[in-house]
C-alpha cells in the first residue's frame, strides 16, 4: 500500500508553481490509467504527476470522488499496489 501523507510536500509544490506564472500551459494533464490486476475492484483512475522533480503521484477516483498520493517512478494502484497501465489506446 502506498496510502501516504503528502500533504506538506503538495502544498510546497504550488509554491514553486506561483513563481512561474507564464508556465501553465506546461503543466501536465492527468492521465487516465487504469489497474490491470483481476483481483482489484479499481476501475479507471486518474493520474498527475504533482512535480516534474518528485516522482510523486497524485491519483483521483471519479467515481468514488476519492484521492490518494503514490511514489515511484510509475504511479500505482492504491487498492493493490499493481502499476497503472495507461487507459488510452495510443493506436
Ligand atoms: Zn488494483
Amino acid at each position: 500500500m502506498y496510502t501516504t501523507n503528502l500533504n506538506v510536500s503538495l502544498s510546497e509544490s504550488t509554491t514553486v508553481t506561483k513563481t512561474k506564472p507564464n508556465r501553465k500551459t506546461n503543466q501536465h494533464q492527468p492521465e487516465q490509467r487504469f489497474c490491470p490486476s483481476t483481483s482489484c475492484f479499481t476501475d479507471e483512475i486518474s493520474v498527475q504527476r504533482i512535480s516534474p522533480q518528485a516522482n510523486v503521484w497524485v491519483l483521483t477516483d471519479p467515481v468514488e470522488d476519492q484521492a490518494w498520493f503514490t511514489m515511484g517512478e510509475a504511479p500505482t494502484c492504491p487498492h493493490c499496489g499493481a502499476v497503472l497501465l495507461a487507459a488510452n489506446p495510443s493506436r
